[in-house]
């Protein structure tokens, strides 16, 4: 069930597609979250707010921003254990239960019959499975993870507060996870984005997709001449100067912002980071393209990174289906569906949010992008209410785009998720002409794809409408999911046909 705290600022809440989060158990993992509602919530499922709370570190901004780091070349960054070690101040370490001396040497030993994971390639270590660790052991630490018979399994980052006590680096036992490891996995996921984009422009893109890219906890965003990191994890804590250093050298780009202040640190024990890493702040929005469109990035106060990359494709689909047809974006967030149905010829559209910031970067969009301003009616509300109080006043839509914030960070709570998805799509469905088209998405790590189509179905049958699914949809490209790494496939998205 998603929170109903007040909200904080609109435009800053943490990411969807940065990286999954801990649930507990395997096949479970939380998505990162989406989207922040800047009205007061009025619905059970509106999610996501951020609490106001007194400033944590590096959460207060400009005022508290430390100074830039230095900008050494590539390759200096000798000792990145020493040095980026995060602040042992905010929590320290608690040392788990099964905490023993193992005569220093850097390991983690599962229970009997708890490698099969491993073994499989999933990388992640629940505590639950872990007999023993050495006591000597701090955040971020790189471990040897071995099975209870002492078969290596994985090199993995250690991270005592959370769930997750180990995310595997690497599974060969004679790889060395230093600044080089990072420089040569960065390298491989620029080159995955070259082979996929090709001589496409790639300068709003995901370069990094944590798990995917073999980077638990590891996200880079690149927005023009911008970099923007999201790091998770205390391994990737610990490496962010190897891992900046990386990005700077593999991508040219002089400036990287950290945006670490998704929820899910609050699982790994970490306090928000936001502040400049290399180069200048950034000064405003960065100008982005995407499908032949151009958006105003705020990488500083944007939700996630600063914008959904991930809804590329699924964008460009609505874009060719939108001619002469009335559109209902719900959720719009900075208009990105809204610009591609505008883009598409849409007839007319209507653009719902929340939130008044986001409205106001949409309606920006419209004049940025020499788009048909009488053709779009932006409305601050409650998707929940409004979408029932358009039946009553009898309003009709040949496409309808469904793109909710998260609603279930996990499986133990898809329950509450499930009704909020049926609600709002059930709605949807009675809204719609018949031949309307339904986008649906879910973002929610803890409903999978599957018992997404189920809740869909039974709004269909609620809703009394025929229905069939002509598409399927996920996160662009740029957003990989590993087979060993399931659960990295958090937006799941369907196309389906009413009537
Ligand atoms: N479709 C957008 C991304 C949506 S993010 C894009 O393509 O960029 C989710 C959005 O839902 C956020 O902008 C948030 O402000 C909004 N939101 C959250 N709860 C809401 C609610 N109950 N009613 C209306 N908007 C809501």
């Amino acid at each position: 069930m998603p929170s109903s705290k007040p909200p904080s600022k609109p435009g800053r809440s943490p990411a969807r597609g940065s990286a999954p989060s801990q649930s507990g158990k395997p096949g479970q993992a939380a998505s990162p979250s989406r989207a922040t509602p800047s009205a007061k919530p009025s619905s059970p499922y509106q999610t996501s707010a951020r609490p106001s709370r007194p400033a944590r570190p590096a959460e207060g901004r400009a005022a508290e921003r430390p100074a830039p780091r230095d900008t050494r070349p590539f390759g200096q960054t000798e000792e990145p254990v020493a040095e980026a070690r995060p602040p042992r101040e905010h929590k320290p370490p608690k040392v788990p239960k099964a905490a023993r001396n193992l005569g220093g040497s850097a390991q983690l030993v599962l229970k009997p019959e708890r490698e099969k994971s491993l073994q499989r390639r999933h990388p992640w270590v629940f505590s639950g499975a872990v007999d023993l660790v050495e006591d000597t052991l701090v955040s971020g630490d790189t471990v040897a993870i071995r099975s209870a018979q002492g078969g290596f399994l994985g090199w993995g980052a250690y991270s005592p507060n959370s769930q997750i006590l180990a995310r595997v680096w690497d599974f060969h036992e004679g790889t060395r996870i230093d600044a080089e490891f990072f420089a040569e996995r960065i390298r491989k996921a620029a080159a995955r984005r070259d082979r996929v984009f090709g001589s496409e422009p790639t300068h709003a893109v995901r370069l990094v997709h944590g798990e995917a890219d073999g980077l638990p906890g590891v996200v880079v965003d690149r927005f023009a001449d911008q970099g923007v990191l999201q790091l998770t994890t205390a391994g990737a804590w610990r490496w962010r100067d190897a891992i900046a250093d990386a990005v700077a050298h593999v991508t040219g780009l002089e400036k990287l912002y950290e945006r670490s202040d998704a929820d899910v640190l609050e699982l790994e024990g970490l306090p928000h980071r936001v502040e400049v890493v290399r180069g200048e702040a950034p000064s405003g929005p960065v100008t982005i393209e995407e499908n032949d469109l151009r958006f105003q990035v705020d990488v500083r106060e944007g939700h996630k990174t600063g914008f959904y990359l991930d809804q590329r494709d699924s964008r460009a689909l609505l874009r060719d289906l939108s001619e002469n047809r009335e559109v209902l974006d719900c959720f719009c967030y900075t208009g990105g569906f809204t610009m591609s149905a505008l883009a598409g010829g849409a007839s007319y559209v209507t653009a719902v949010d929340s939130s008044k910031d986001a409205l106001a970067a949409a309606r920006r969009h419209v004049t940025l992008n020499e788009l048909p301003e009488a053709r779009v009616d932006f409305v601050e509300a409650d998707v929940f209410a409004l979408l029932r109080k358009m039946r009553d006043q009898g309003r009709r839509f040949d496409v309808i785009v469904l793109d909710p914030p998260k609603f279930a960070p996990t499986a133990a709570l898809a329950q509450n998720a499930a009704r909020g998805y049926k609600d709002i799509n059930l709605w949807a469905m009675k809204l719609l002409r018949p031949g309307g088209l339904l986008f649906t998405f879910s973002c929610s790590g803890g409903v999978s794809r599957d018992l997404f189509q189920k809740i869909v179905a039974g709004a269909a049958v609620d809703a009394g409408v025929d229905a069939r699914v002509l598409h399927h949809m996920s996160a662009a490209t740029d957003h990989p999911v590993s087979l060993s790494f399931p659960e990295g496939e958090y937006l799941k998205g369907l196309l389906v046909e009413i009537g």
